[in-house]
């Protein structure tokens, strides 16, 4: 063997040799950290502990606590939606997820917006108490780590999750995806479920209010005034086509049942309209 081929192979075995070390040392190190670990820390919270015994500001904070009662609230709700097909998975509607959950949770959100605003309030409050103690402790001492230790952190914000899961019949895909929602949103979207109701509603009598108006009598009027023509192509009964009367502003689109949005239409060119209808054009 050549003198630089001897360099080469020690040189590769010292390398070898101080990965393993390399290795073989963490993982004493992480045998001792699991080991060793607990006891730290109950030498550390005994430690701690001592010093909260002595400590005046900490009797303070127990005193402080004691006076406030935050409400407990959960602060994750997740609702999970399985979805049967593919498709259904990537055509999720997360926001009209959204306010089908509230609208069937409304009386338990509201009441978790309620208590997270109380929270909210009371923290603030509960903050300027105890920053006047904690003023007063040395920082980065013991004490100081007590104090943190035992703030109290009531739930200030609720999360609502929405979540969305797919799997294929034989488990071979497993998709999930999902959105967050603050609960302050909840009385927003129910506001807006709630419009969009009473829109609907509005216009479902003015569609019916408008379709009940249309009378035989009216029907008459409107054939007579337009010479029982089709409006459009001239054509009459005498062609074999059958008239129609046409609201030229369809009433689905907020026309109304009057003589003026009324005209005669053969069946043909009624058919070819349908409720086709453009503002401010020939229709
Ligand atoms: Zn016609």
């Amino acid at each position: 063997m050549s003198d630089s081929n001897r360099i080469i192979v020690i040189v590769v075995v010292c390398i070898f040799g101080l990965g393993i070390l390399v290795g073989v040392g963490e993982l004493l190190f992480g045998i001792c950290w699991l080991i060793f670990q607990p006891v730290f820390e109950s030498i550390k919270s005994k430690r701690l502990e001592k010093v909260a015994k002595k400590s005046p500001l900490y009797q303070e904070l127990l005193e402080l606590n004691a006076e406030y009662e935050f409400k407990p609230v959960k602060d994750t709700f997740t609702f999970t939606t399985e979805t049967s097909s593919k498709r259904e998975y990537d055509d999720f509607d997360f926001d009209a997820q959204f306010g089908v959950i509230c609208e069937k949770n409304k009386k338990d959100f509201r009441a978790y917006a309620d208590d997270v605003e109380f929270n909210n309030k009371l923290l603030s409050q509960y903050n300027r108490e105890y920053n006047r103690i904690k003023e007063r402790a040395k920082p980065h001492s013991a004490e100081m780590s007590v104090l943190e230790k035992n703030k109290l952190c009531p739930v200030t914000t609720v999360t609502i999750v929405v979540q969305v899961k797919y799997h294929s019949p034989k488990f071979k895909t497993r998709l999930n995806k999902s959105n967050k929602y603050d609960i302050s949103r909840v009385g927003v979207t129910l506001d807006h479920a709630a419009k969009m109701r009473k829109e609907y509603h509005a216009r479902r009598r003015f569609i019916e209010r408008e379709r009940s108006l249309m009378t035989e009598s009216l029907r008459y009027e409107v054939l007579r005034r337009d010479n029982f023509r089709c409006v459009i192509c001239g054509a009459t009964a005498e062609d074999g086509v059958l008239l129609h009367v046409d609201h030229i502003k369809p009433v689905s689109k907020g026309g109304k049942t009057e003589m003026s949005n009324l005209r005669t239409l053969c069946e043909r060119c009624n058919r070819g309209k349908s409720d086709r209808y453009y503002e401010g054009e020939l229709n």
